[in-house]
This record gives structure tokens, C-alpha cells and sequence, in this order.
């Protein structure tokens, strides 16, 4: 039994891209989880919403898109969900990772927490992703099977934000992120693009965020290229949209149900011509063989993206790989051939937020790849801003 009520991603601590640290039970799901490929556009073979999610209009106005795309819905009676467990581990995982679920937001998602250093706030508009990638951030703070839910009551969760705005820390105290307004980061524990042509959510979103006249910023990342619906909607330039890239080993290898890197990157080309800012997230940042050669080539194939655009307003932010006792467990129990180093002996051993520990890499590994993306960003992109390093 599931509880759709129940949040997906255990509340403390927030730490997006940095998994808590909580033990959970581990599965061996090596058949399963699909090799990176080229992602085609997802469809859950399986879609339940909950009794509160089809009484809010924007519940019933994602039952009607998925239905008009041949897709039942299943009404459920209550929150419980069954069906979801299999007879072993890798099949709860492959039925869930395949299950979509409308729903109300837990009352939990409705206070915004500070999400520092992405943005001021961090808000949802769902939980949960189809995507396979074998570091995924989320994989140590799962609370049960990962349903990916989408919120039906989206009209209370942009309306909630206003009392947020002018509050917050993390623009107003960096001059060189001021200009940004309050910002509110829509994708800690989710992929907006592998999921808006099911729900429109982002869209009413950005369309939310362009009528609000304040100095507001929204701001998600994704690794999908699905942006047509987003070109030509009223943005007012207070829409970032960021794309999580990494160097072709990383995308190729480990980045299960994703978008290309070439798509992502004609994506980004795409919004930054329609005159959204955009942004690069650059995670999690690797010492792969040969690094600095790979990663050239991914500064490289962003300039050609962004070649010619004009006003562009482009970031970055740097994230490098580190790794929780939990997020080990969980991501070598999905993907036991993974090739993905989380050798804590190579690591330096760090206490989190709320006192998790996480594993990062030392400190003379961290400088020299802190001055080479500094260095090579400055002369290869030279209109990016990076707003930090982590
Ligand atoms: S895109 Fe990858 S890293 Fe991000 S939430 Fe989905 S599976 Fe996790």
C-alpha cells in the first residue's frame, strides 16, 4: 500500500543534489534501471488520481490531457494506492517508476523552505521523476516506491507564493544576484520537462511569474528539451530556465531517460532566443578521465548554442559530485554495474546541514577544478555569469 498523501522526499534535510543520508532499504534492480538513452517523450503506463485532486480545476484539466492522449485515468477512492508492490524489489521499482499520480500537495509542501544556493525558495509542483540517472540527488530520501506525483491544486500553491516575495536570503545578500528579485525554484525533487506535457503546470507557471509584477524570479533545471510549449508565452524575462549538463561520459553513460546533451543544448538555444534567461547547471561535475578535455567540449558545444542570441542573460552553477551513506545504498542497490566512483577513501568527509554526512572530494581536488571551470568559463563563455560554486 502506498499513501499518495504522504510526500515523496523526506522533508529535512532540503538539500537538492545532496541526498540526506537517511537508511532505507536498497533493491537490486540492475534489470530494470535502462541504459542512458535518447529520451522519448514519457508516458506513465499507469495514471490514479486521488478524490481531493479531481474537486481543483487544474486536477481535472490534467485527467482531461492525459485522457485525450489515450491514457485512462483511475479514480481512486481514497489516498491508498495498491498495485504498486511486486512480487520483488525490481518490480515495485519498475511499476512505480512507470505510475503517475494526480494529487493535492501534502500540507508540508505548502511552507516554503529556503533553498540555499539555488534560490531564496523552493516550491513544487510535483515529486518525483522518470528518469534513471544512476546519481540521481533524490535517491537517498525517498520515503516509499518512487510514484512520481503532480499537483492538482496549482491555483493555491502560485497564489501561496506571494507572501514569500521580499523575503529571503540568498539574492538580496549576494550583490551579484540582486537583480533577481525573491526567487522561487520550482524543481528540487522533480524534472519539470519530463512532465509538463502531461500537466501544463510549469507553463501556468512561467505565465503566473510574467503577470507578477514584483521582482520575482522562477527558476527550475531540467535534462529534457521539450521547450515548444514554453516559446512565445508571456515570460517577462522572470522565468530562468536552467539545463543540467554534464560532459558526454556523464550524459551518455549515467543519465538513464534523459534528453541528448545536443537537445538540451538546442532547447537552451531555443528559450534564450525567445528572450527567457537561461542558465547551465552544471552537475554533478566529475573527475572523469580526461576531464578537463571533456568538459572543454562541453563549454564548447554551449557557445555554439548560444552563438548570435541576442540579449543573452546566460548562467552557471557548478555542482560537484558527493555522495550520502544513504545515496550509496540506494543508487548501488538500483545500479549495481554502475561506474559511478563513490569510493569514501578518495573522499573528504563532511557534515551537512542537520549533521548528515556527505562524502566530497578533497580539497586540493576541489581548488583545481574550482579554477579550471572559473578560468575556462571566463574565456570560453565569457557572457556567462557563474552564481556559484558548490
Ligand atoms: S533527472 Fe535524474 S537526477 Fe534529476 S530527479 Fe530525475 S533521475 Fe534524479
Amino acid at each position: 500500500m502506498t499513501d499518495l498523501d504522504a510526500p515523496l522526499a523526506l522533508d529535512d534535510p532540503a538539500a537538492p543534489h545532496s541526498a540526506s543520508g537517511e537508511s532505507v532499504p536498497t533493491h537490486d534492480l540492475s534489470d530494470v534501471a535502462p541504459p542512458a538513452r535518447p529520451a522519448r517523450r514519457w508516458f506513465p503506463q499507469r495514471v490514479v488520481a486521488t478524490p481531493p485532486a479531481y474537486d481543483h480545476p487544474h486536477g481535472r484539466h490534467i485527467m482531461d490531457r492525459i485522457e485525450a492522449y489515450g491514457i485512462e485515468v483511475e479514480r481512486l477512492t481514497s489516498a491508498r494506492l495498491t498495485g504498486v508492490r511486486g512480487e520483488n524489489d525490481r518490480q515495485t521499482y519498475a511499476r512505480a517508476k512507470s505510475t503517475l499520480a494526480i494529487v493535492v500537495s501534502p500540507p508540508s509542501r505548502r511552507k516554503l523552505q529556503p533553498i540555499a544556493p539555488s534560490a531564496d525558495w523552493r516550491f513544487d509542483l510535483a515529486e518525483g521523476c522518470p528518469a534513471h540517472c544512476q546519481y540521481c540527488y533524490l535517491a537517498g530520501s525517498l520515503s516509499g516506491p518512487p510514484v512520481t506525483r503532480v499537483y492538482a491544486d496549482l491555483d493555491d500553491i502560485l497564489d501561496g507564493l506571494s507572501e514569500y516575495a521580499g523575503h529571503g536570503t540568498v539574492t538580496s545578500r549576494r550583490a551579484s544576484r540582486r537583480d533577481e528579485g525573491t526567487t522561487f525554484e520550482a524543481s528540487c525533487y522533480t524534472d519539470p520537462l519530463a512532465l509538463d506535457h502531461l500537466t501544463g503546470s510549469w507553463q501556468r507557471a512561467v505565465q503566473h511569474f510574467g503577470a507578477w509584477n514584483a521582482p520575482v524570479q522562477l527558476r527550475w533545471t531540467t535534462k529534457f528539451d521539450e521547450v515548444d510549449n514554453f516559446v512565445g508565452l508571456s515570460h517577462n524575462r522572470r522565468t530562468r530556465v536552467r539545463f543540467s549538463v554534464n560532459c558526454l561520459p556523464v550524459t551518455t553513460r549515467m543519465e538513464g531517460g534523459t534528453s541528448p546533451l545536443a537537445d538540451r543544448l538546442a532547447a537552451l538555444r531555443k528559450l534564450a532566443l525567445d528572450g527567457y534567461p537561461v542558465g547551465l547547471t552544471i552537475a554533478p561535475i566529475m573527475t572523469v578521465d580526461d576531464w578537463r578535455e571533456r568538459y572543454g567540449e562541453l563549454l564548447d558545444a554551449v557557445a555554439a548554442a548560444i552563438d548570435g542570441v541576442p540579449d543573452l542573460d546566460l548562467t552557471a552553477e557548478l555542482i560537484t559530485h558527493r555522495f550520502t551513506p544513504g545515496s550509496k545504498e540506494v543508487l548501488l542497490g538500483w545500479y549495481p554495474r554502475t561506474r559511478l566512483e563513490m569510493d569514501e577513501d578518495a573522499r573528504t568527509r563532511k557534515h551537512g546541514k542537520f549533521g548528515a554526512v556527505k562524502y566530497v572530494y578533497p580539497a586540493d581536488i576541489m581548488t583545481e577544478l574550482r579554477g579550471w571551470f572559473e578560468s575556462e568559463i571566463a574565456s570560453r563563455l565569457p557572457a556567462c555569469r557563474i552564481l556559484y560554486w558548490t
